[in-house]
């Protein structure tokens, strides 16, 4: 089954404390829409403006990726420029430039309007309502979100939250959204928002998942030896678990979800080796695998002597 991935396209120009790049392909949707690409078929839906190159079309053409759902406007492309400190972990956003995205409506071309998994990756809430407000009621909808939205427009954020099978958000998310310290907590309180299940990344640290009662999963994260640019690896973690669910499962279940934030750990562990999508475009599935079966190695603690 397809799955309908909407959020930013963009070029993004990235600092780390050793190298800088500019004009770099990125923005939420972009990466998870090639994350997902490597399960199922995806239906992108974004913006992007004249500067935008025409070679990115041909290469999602390439990939199973259909681009009905991109609108090309006469203004510039979403620009992002973020600069990262020496642990990796913590980003400052330098600057942000919403060009074609200020007045950014998305309409569904109709044969959008039926897919059964959805992606509304990090955009405002706003917009992420406006999609699912054009589909023919999606089997299952996942939903990504970032701190301006938590703290800019949380009823549009409440007013998704129950249309939400899945959120996805980070630790210092999730603490922002609840006012708990403890992720464990704070897991639980936004299950109460409506989303039935939760996923809290922790970056270099894993994740954790919640569902319903005692419905609860942790995993750590690929111990990687050499980090080039962390952007994206959170869209990338999204679009790997939507894309795996969709591509493999017809009615979602806890233990999918389970082996589905592997795999969305597996492809963001991949993106953060190279700046942009670099990394993700060379990958192969049997890569993939590779990484996914040492995951099962590492979990592994009871083993014969
Ligand atoms: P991540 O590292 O997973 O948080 O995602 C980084 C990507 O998010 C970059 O490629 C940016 O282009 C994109 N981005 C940054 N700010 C926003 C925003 N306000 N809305 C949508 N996308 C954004």
């Amino acid at each position: 089954m397809s799955v309908l991935v909407v959020g930013s396209i963009a070029l993004d120009t990235v600092k780390t404390p050793v190298e800088e790049h500019a004009d770099l392909l990125g923005g939420s949707a972009s990466y998870a829409a090639l994350s997902a690409s490597f399960f199922s078929p995806v239906r992108l839906v974004g913006i992007v403006g004249h500067d935008f190159p025409a070679s990115e079309f041909d290469f999602w053409k390439s990939r199973k990726i259909d681009s009905e759902g991109v609108q090309q406007a006469s203004g510039k492309t979403f620009r992002w420029s973020g600069e990262y400190s020496w642990d990796l972990n913590t980003r400052e956003t330098r600057s942000i430039a919403l060009n074609v995205f200020e007045t950014f409506k998305p309409a569904l071309p109709e044969s959008y309007r039926q897919t059964d998994f959805v992606l509304l990756a990090n955009i405002a809430p706003s917009l992420q309502t406006h999609v699912l407000d054009q589909m023919e009621r999606p089997r299952f909808v996942v939903a990504d979100t970032m701190d301006l939205w938590i703290e800019t427009t949380r009823d549009d954020l409440d007013a998704l939250l129950p249309r939400v099978d899945l959120l996805i958000v980070n630790d210092s998310e999730a603490r922002e959204m609840t006012k708990e310290t403890s992720l464990i907590k704070a897991g639980r309180k936004i299950r109460e928002f409506g989303p039935r299940y939760v996923a809290i990344k922790k970056g270099e640290h894993g994740a954790l998942l919640f569902g319903d009662g005692d419905q609860f999963f942790s995993c750590g994260a690929y111990p990687l030896e050499d980090i080039r640019d962390p952007t994206g690896a959170g869209d990338t973690f999204a679009g790997g678990m939507a894309g795996y669910l969709a591509g493999t499962v017809k009615k979602v279940h806890f233990n999918d979800l389970r082996k589905a934030m592997i795999y969305g750990s597996v492809l963001a562990s991949f993106c953060v080796e190279a700046f942009s999508l670099e990394r993700l475009r060379k990958l192969t599935i049997e890569e993939i695998n590779q990484r996914y079966e040492m995951f099962k190695l590492m979990s592994q603690f009871e083993l014969p002597a």
